[in-house]
Order: structure tokens, then C-alpha cells, then sequence
């Protein structure tokens, strides 16, 4: 059940607004001010922010940019009918979307559609990686070499994804170690070492380093 968050100052919009979108099944919290709407927005998880520009207190714009400054969570402004500079302002502070009231329902509910679509089409996207003859799907976790599928262990997996994540930057074996195994782990950096040998055996290039390359002294990195 996706989750939205409602900052609209004006009771019976607000009323309107929360009953409508439960009836739809999502689950709905309301605020009512600028400055509440901006704390619960930052301390819970929403999947989209449906926030009104003229508030008492913080106004709208402001809440947004903050919100930003934490947070990637999917934001509407509700803005006043036909203020361009409204609309202009809202997407400048990081906002998604816009959506001029008074609005039907259904033209909310088609744009939140497209929004969410719009979102997990980039999420999508975002977890397919690809590295030279290289391919790895994050969320199947599915790895192929020239169209080949490659079987890793958990462990190498996660290293893999972590260079495949970080092309180009070097990693040290402690930063590989807490991305890795976690920041408690009892584990001694050298198993590093260990896990970059296996992946290179399984990548068919054993000793060499065309996938990851050895920064003496430092750790690991992925380039050409
Ligand atoms: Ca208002």
C-alpha cells in the first residue's frame, strides 16, 4: 500500500483530499502547516508528498527545498490555478510535479499514475549496470558476461555491485569491507583481497586486471 503525505492548511480540502485518496487504498497522513508537514516528512517514509504552496508558517516552496536537501521522496505541488511562476518556482525547489487547483480527482489521480510509473521506470534502470562485456541486474541480482550467465556467491555478488557502482572511483579495502560485510563486522580487511581474487577467477581473468585494477597501497578500483 503506497504511502502519501498530505500538507494542505485549508480543513475541508484537506478532509476531501485524505478521504478520496484512502477510498483509493492508499494510506494517508495529514498535516496541516508548513513546519509539521516538513518534520514528519523528513522523520517517515512516504511514497509521494502532495504539498500545498500557501501555507501558514513555512510556505510550501520552502518545505520542498528542505525536503530535498534529505530526501528523494516523490513531491506534487498543489499550486494556484494559472501562477506560472508558481509552477516554475515549485520544479526549481525539486518538485516532481505540479497540479493547479481547484482539480478534478481523476486528473490527480492520473498524474500521481504517471508519477509513479515515471519513478519506477528510472528505479528500474537505475539497477541494470553494465561494464564492459559486463551486465548486472541489482534487483534479480543476475549477472551475464557477453550474454553469458555468470553464478556468484552472495558475498561476491555484493562486492561486484559495489564496483559496478563506483566505476571509477578508487575503493579503499576498508570502505569495500564496510559496504560489504557492515561497519561491525570481526572480518580482516584482507578478506578484501580474498573476494577480489575469487571474482576475478569467476570474471575468467585470473592474475590480470582487466575488470578491477589493484591501487597499491590503497585497494580496488573498476576501469578501462
Ligand atoms: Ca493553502
Amino acid at each position: 500500500m503506497k504511502k502519501i503525505l498530505i500538507v494542505e492548511d485549508e480543513p475541508n480540502f484537506a478532509r476531501f483530499l485524505e478521504l478520496e485518496l484512502r477510498h483509493a487504498s492508499f494510506e494517508v497522513t495529514v498535516a496541516y502547516d508548513g513546519t509539521s508537514g516538513l518534520a514528519i516528512a523528513l522523520e517517515h517514509d512516504f511514497d509521494l508528498i502532495l504539498l500545498d504552496v500557501m501555507l501558514p508558517g513555512m510556505n510550501g516552496f520552502e518545505v520542498c527545498r528542505n525536503i530535498r536537501e534529505h530526501k528523494k521522496t516523490l513531491i506534487m505541488m498543489l499550486t494556484a490555478r494559472n501562477k506560472v511562476t508558481d509552477k516554475v518556482t515549485g520544479l526549481d525547489y525539486g518538485a516532481d510535479d505540479y497540479i493547479p487547483k481547484p482539480f478534478a480527482i481523476e486528473e490527480l489521480f492520473a498524474r500521481m499514475r504517471a508519477l509513479f510509473r515515471r519513478y519506477e521506470h528510472s528505479e528500474q534502470t537505475l539497477s541494470a549496470l553494465s561494464f564492459l562485456d559486463l551486465n548486472v541486474d541489482l534487483n534479480a541480482r543476475v549477472v551475464t558476461q557477453s550474454g553469458d550467465s555468470l553464478t556468484f556467491t552472495k558475498r561476491e555478488f555484493d562486492l561486484l555491485a559495489v564496483f559496478m557502482q563506483n566505476v571509477n572511483l578508487v575503493l579503499s579495502r576498508d570502505n569495500l569491507l564496510n559496504k560489504v560485510w557492515g561497519h561491525n563486522t570481526e572480518v580482516e580487511t584482507n578478506v578484501v583481497d580474498v573476494y577480489v581474487r575469487y571474482l576475478r577467477n569467476k570474471l575468467g581473468s585470473p592474475g590480470d586486471e582487466k575488470y578491477i585494477k589493484t591501487v597499491r597501497g590503497i585497494g580496488y578500483v573498476m576501469r578501462l
